[in-house]
């Protein structure tokens, strides 16, 4: 690859973005770093009527928190700068009219009242090379009006003439060559009334004077394909065209199709990649963030969407991303969202994480409850639950008894098989604990074990009220690693404090 490797992420913020839209950044991210390429991101905001407040800082915030921190954006600036479309506004009429000039678009005055009729009265109307001969626009008018309505300041739109019959071809990296028919597009608005770039124009511009050397996106792109295509071609004789890859769909975990954030709300998983106000309907749409995703978590999840690296590894570190991404592995085909492995990635990541970014992310969670207590303490608690957490917070009913003595201890669950003999078992222990001064996990099983047998016990009936008096509940981690933590004065009271309930 000569060219210097230049990528850029171009949402239009107009709402929560969707786990595909950052897999889509995550992509050109690896792509761009594993090139010592930069990534860039556009704000593509010329549709205003779809501006959405606060969606934006959205997108600022989403990348933030999953740390794809791209080298020119809006906040970072750069040498292409502005990287806002809204603010480039000025820079595009010059293309249009270039077009014009051409013979490749041209002005059309229909308004909005005519158009409307035209669709009513035609099924499935398109302003295409056949209803262009019939409406109001400078292929039809002679110069002469054509000027005067222009000078009128009657409003007007430029359109792409899209070309009859024409094969229009490119390489998509990740699906081969495409092919379509020109005579299958319609006319395209390129620049609207209130002389603002559409989409399709913008994005070509600016994907040119900003040295865009690939394109990636997700693949509901592909019908605009041709027209981009064409404008390059029209505009600067395909010269520097970026390598266009057209990335695969999510799709739903049931069903087939684009995953969209109703599957999300049906099926009771998050879409979006953080919590999403929307202020048109005051509702707020959970996050992957929220939910309790790590965004390393997010990200690993993500990538194995689509792509893996032909070994059986599924855990990677974006290092490890950056190092074995290629856009070459990249299915065609869509990959269906499954959110059991999404938590599984999460699991897995609480597993991997570095004990302390665990311990401040479990500190956070926990609040007052672990105040007094050493971050070794913490860390032991932590290496011993962890295999039990999804989420971070998870953590909260899986520890807090190593800090505080369980409030509500679910002694019915011990009552039916409590007798005068498991008494006495507990008291005798309990003695032995008093006196004991080695207190690592063996001895503490081993003296147990003893005493049991000595009173004719199972030690196995043993454990549940054992664990119930410490934890609280039936559940946590090696009993006796649990009062190995807790200590001896902890366990001394816990136990007491449920026999005397029993009593
Ligand atoms: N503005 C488009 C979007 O919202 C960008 C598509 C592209 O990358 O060309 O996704």
């Amino acid at each position: 690859m000569n060219k210097k490797v230049r990528v850029r992420f171009a949402p239009s913020p107009t709402g929560g973005l969707h786990l595909g839209g950052v897999r889509t950044v995550l992509f050109n991210y690896l792509f761009a770093k594993q090139h010592n390429g930069e990534f860039v991101l556009r704000i593509e905001d010329t549709d205003q009527t779809r501006f959405v407040e606060g969606a934006e800082q959205y997108i600022y915030d989403t990348l933030d928190w999953c740390g794809l921190v791209p080298d020119e954006s809006p906040l970072h600036g750069g040498n292409f700068a502005p990287y806002k479309q809204s603010q480039r506004k000025d820079l595009y009429k010059q293309y249009a009219l270039k077009l014009v000039e051409d013979g490749f678009a041209y002005y059309a005055f229909d308004t909005a009242n005519e158009l409307e009729l035209k669709r009513n009265s035609i099924p499935n109307f398109q302003y295409n090379h056949i209803t262009r001969e019939g409406m109001k626009n400078s292929l039809v008018l002679d110069e002469t009006t054509t000027k005067e309505l222009l000078k009128s300041g009657l409003p007007y739109v430029i359109r792409m003439k899209m070309p009859h019959n024409e094969d229009i071809r490119f390489n998509d990296m990740i699906r081969g060559e495409i092919h379509f028919n020109s005579s299958l597009v319609d006319d395209k608005v390129l620049l609207k009334a209130d002389g603002m770039p559409t989409y399709h124009l913008a994005v070509v511009v600016d994907d040119y004077l900003m040295q865009i050397s690939h394109a990636f996106r997700g693949e509901e792109w592909l019908p605009s394909a041709p027209v981009h295509i064409l404008l390059w071609k029209y505009l600067f004789g395909l010269n520097n065209m970026p390598q266009w890859a057209h990335l695969p769909l999510i799709l739903k975990p049931d069903g087939n199709g684009k995953l969209s954030k109703r599957d999300g709300d049906r099926l009771g998983f998050p879409v979006f990649a953080k919590d999403w106000y929307d202020p048109k309907t005051n509702e707020t749409t959970v996050g992957f963030k929220e939910r309790g995703f790590l965004p390393q978590a997010f990200l690993n999840m993500l990538v194995m969407l689509g792509w893996n690296d032909g070994t059986e590894q599924e855990i990677f570190t974006l290092q490890e991303m950056v190092e074995k991404f290629s856009i070459e592995r990249v299915h065609k085909g869509g990959a269906k969202f499954d959110y059991e492995k999404a938590k599984w990635f999460n699991h897995a990541w609480i597993m991997k994480l570095d004990i302390n970014s665990l311990n401040l992310q479990v500190k956070n969670v926990l609040g007052s409850l672990t105040v007094g207590y050493s971050d070794s303490y913490i860390n032991q608690v932590i290496n011993l639950t962890k295999d039990r957490c999804t989420f971070i917070a998870d953590f909260e009913q899986q520890t807090s008894y190593f800090f505080k003595a369980p409030i509500n201890v679910d002694v019915a669950a011990i009552k039916p098989k409590w007798d005068n003999n498991k008494q006495h078992f507990f008291e005798e222990y309990l003695n032995w604990l008093n006196t004991n001064f080695d207190w690592s996990t063996s001895i503490l099983e081993q003296e147990f074990k003893n005493l049991a047998s000595a009173n004719g016990l199972k030690h196995g009936e043993l454990m549940l009220p054992f664990r119930i008096m410490l934890v609280g509940g039936k559940f946590g981690p090696a009993v006796f690693d649990i009062a190995n933590i807790i200590g001896k004065e902890q366990t001394i009271t816990r136990i007491k404090h449920v026999l005397n309930l029993l009593a």
